[in-house]
């Protein structure tokens, strides 16, 4: 029987594995117009996170006792809907679980494009999405500009790293390790800080970049934020992505309220990237004959069968993956 993960509590700060369990799905008789999917590939997510507590956002709350959703891929099994088959591979939000059963708007054909199917969750998906726009379009990056981003090694700021290089801009990544910078420096970054060795976040910025940084692409918040608006030129755009430093948060910080920038969109500018999911086609094309070309680089941390899926996600966490995060059915 197909099983998914439930929430079985909410975590009061970071999550553990007692916050999860797994539970079997029992599937109805498809109806006309559903079809049913095998998952082959779940994306785990910060964003996840928020949507474990019980708050208003942009995405509704997890609710206790039943599946957990997010991105997937997936082979179609059986189909009583138009337009899908036995065998063809789809995109969907019906993740953390074996199978997926829905009216076929839930699930996505993937383009064909000469990838592995699971770029869909990376490069060519919302995290490639993420990189893309909030860098070109929020940041209003620029060749020739300075530019900074954290979490550097991870699945939204590697891409931005390459985009940015890409772009013809000069690029300052932040990571954790010596590892992970080494390979920041190896997609094509200028500078690289390693975040974790304790050095004062402003100096090294400073050293790096002397006339300061023309955009700021934000996965942390926290010190790294402060740190780039200590460097920041004027009229320096911020694209205020993630403040991955404060999900996990339980206490009241004096900057309390900051992540809010992000969820609604205030200067500086916060964005959440199905702001730009009306323009996937050209995001497809430029991205997509990036990536076939050879000139983009990407890794990916796998964690292997469903039974995995929470380590997985507590993982990103603690910096637990270089690249993408993704859990292998
Ligand atoms: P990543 O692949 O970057 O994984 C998370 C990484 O964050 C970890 O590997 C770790 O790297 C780093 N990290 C974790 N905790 C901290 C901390 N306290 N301080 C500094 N770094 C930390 O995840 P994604 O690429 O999927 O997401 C990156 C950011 O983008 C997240 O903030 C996410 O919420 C946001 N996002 C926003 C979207 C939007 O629409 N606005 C869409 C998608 C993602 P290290 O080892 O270097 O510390």
């Amino acid at each position: 029987m197909p099983r998914a993960w439930l929430l079985k509590s909410r975590p009061d700060g970071m999550p553990d594995a007692g916050n999860f369990e797994l539970g079997d799905i029992h599937e109805a008789p498809l109806a006309e117009g559903e079809a049913r999917v095998r998952n082959r590939w779940l994306s785990v997510d910060p964003y996840m996170r928020g949507r474990m507590n019980d708050v208003k956002s942009y995405v509704p709350p997890f609710q206790i006792g039943e599946p957990l959703q997010g991105g997937a891929i997936g082979e179609v099994i059986e189909s009583r809907a138009e337009g899908l088959a036995p065998g063809d591979l789809v995109q969907h939000m019906l993740g953390w679980r074996d199978e997926a059963q829905g009216p076929a708007g839930h699930f996505t054909k993937l383009p064909a494009l000469d990838v592995a199917p699971q770029a869909f969750l990376g490069q060519l998906g919302v995290p490639g999405m993420t990189a893309y726009f909030g860098l070109l379009d929020v940041g209003q990056a620029r060749p020739g500009d300075t530019v900074f981003v954290s979490a550097a090694a991870g699945a939204v700021g590697s891409t931005v790293v390459q985009v940015a290089k890409a772009k013809g801009m000069t690029v300052i990544g932040s990571a954790g390790g010596a590892e992970k910078c080494a390979w920041v420096k190896a997609l094509g970054a200028d500078h690289v800080i390693d975040y974790k060795t304790g050095g004062s976040l402003v100096k090294a910025l400073a050293a790096a970049a002397p006339e300061g940084i023309h955009v700021y692409f934000d996965n942390v918040g926290g010190a790294h934020l402060d740190a780039a608006l200590a460097v920041a030129r004027e009229r320096a755009h911020f694209a205020i992505c993630g403040m991955i430093d404060v999900y996990n948060d339980a206490k009241p910080t004096e900057l309390r309220y900051l992540s809010r920038l992000i969820g609604m969109r205030v200067t500086m500018r916060g964005f959440i990237v199905i702001d730009y999911f009306d323009r996937i086609a050209e995001f497809h094309k430029d991205m997509g004959a990036m990536l076939a070309s050879g000139a983009l680089k990407s890794q990916e941390t796998v964690h292997h069968g469903l039974e995995a899926a929470p380590d997985a996600f507590i993982g990103l966490f603690s910096g637990g993956n270089t690249g993408k995060m993704l859990v292998k059915l």
